[in-house]
């Protein structure tokens, strides 16, 4: 990226609590004179009603055009209505590495101190494939697809992962035990590949015993390998080790596009009422700017960040009073 010629970037602001942390996000990347240029794109019930489409195919070339998203949470209907349009993003763009780093922020009160996991979810497959039929009244199939090769990909993401970014341990979490077939074939797939690299300790465990692992003693893991659906799940049980949904960001990455987004949704309990913490989104543009090869910046905008906290300037989520604008402009405040 040249300085002189801002990065374009595709902006989708979502649905719910969406907008309002988007916004503020965006203040403190233009307060810290971020070289980016946003180009807005709607999609949801908004983009429904207006192009018959939840995920216009105009958004898809946008974001394969400009290669990099900044996304807000996007709604889906429970129990009808359209697809996930965040599934179909994900997708249709072979977004296969879902990143989620999950720390503890420092001056941030939770459950735990000394957390630093990285959840790495597959992305594009599973009982999120969309396969469901109803056989016969009164019964129906969800069909849970698990392929050799996206299974490699997602390994090999995780090792190249640890190795470069000097991770110890990746542990493969799973239910072979009872999936025999599909997490079976996940499982080989996640021990071949870690033959391939006797530098990093492979360890595998299955979800139940994990998750109450993680919630007794989670210094004990390091890096987590997911299919899709366990993957939701823990990160967001992950989440709640280090202060809530408000502080964890994540990264849709793919060979040649990367979606940045929260791993929390469209908060309805919330929206509107300027309480959102924008910390998640705020951490997903940080982990953008990296990709991008703008480390000093990310640094910076998270070293504002942390000063924030450190003045105990927080949102109710996190036990504070700062709405979503004051917590913004005390970020900006703080960039130096
Ligand atoms: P949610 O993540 O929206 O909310 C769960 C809880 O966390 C709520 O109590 C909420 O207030 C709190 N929370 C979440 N983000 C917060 C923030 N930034 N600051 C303060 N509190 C925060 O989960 P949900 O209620 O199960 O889902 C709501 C909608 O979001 C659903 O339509 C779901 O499909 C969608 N969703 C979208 C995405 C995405 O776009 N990637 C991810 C998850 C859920």
């Amino acid at each position: 990226m040249s300085r002189t010629s801002p990065k374009i970037v595709t902006l989708i602001r979502g649905d719910g609590i969406g907008p309002e942390v988007a916004d503020a996000v965006l203040s403190i990347l233009g307060a810290a004179g971020a070289p980016l240029e946003f180009e807005e794109e709607v999609v949801g019930r908004a983009a429904e009603e207006s192009e018959g489409d939840p995920l216009p195919a105009r958004v898809l070339e946008a974001i394969r055009r400009n290669g990099v998203a900044l996304k807000g949470p996007v709604g889906t209907p429970i129990g009808k209505g359209f697809a996930s349009v965040n599934v179909r993003l994900r997708q249709a763009l072979a977004l296969y590495a879902n990143l989620r780093p999950v720390k503890t922020v420092p001056e941030v009160p939770s459950r735990f101190e000394n957390v630093d996991l990285v959840v790495i979810r597959e992305n594009t497959e599973d009982l999120y494939s969309g396969l469901e039929h109803t056989v016969v009244p009164g019964v129906v199939e969800s069909i849970k697809v698990i392929t050799e090769v996206a299974s490699t990909n997602i390994a090999l993401f995780a090792f190249e992962y640890a190795r470069k970014h000097g991770r110890r341990r990746v542990t493969a979490i799973h239910k072979a035990n009872i999936m025999k077939l599909s997490d079976g074939l996940f499982l080989d797939c996640f021990r071949r590949v870690a033959a391939g690299y006797p530098d990093i300790v492979a360890d595998d465990q299955i979800v139940d015993a994990a998750c109450m692992r993680l919630v007794m003693n989670p210094e004990k893991f390091d890096m987590l390998l997911l299919e899709n659906l366990y993957g939701d799940i823990v990160s967001d049980l992950a989440a709640g080790l280090v202060g809530g949904l408000g502080l964890v960001p994540g990264a849709n990455l793919g060979k040649d596009a990367a979606v940045f987004e929260a791993v929390h949704g469209t908060a309805p309990d919330i929206a509107g009422t300027g309480r959102a913490n924008p910390t998640a989104l705020l951490m997903s543009a940080v982990l953008m700017l990296r990709y991008l090869e703008q480390g000093d910046l990310a640094d910076r905008i998270e070293r504002a960040l942390f000063a924030t906290f450190a003045d105990s300037i927080r949102t109710p989520d996190i036990g504070g009073t700062a709405s979503t604008t004051e917590f913004a402009r005390a970020v900006s405040d703080r960039l130096n």
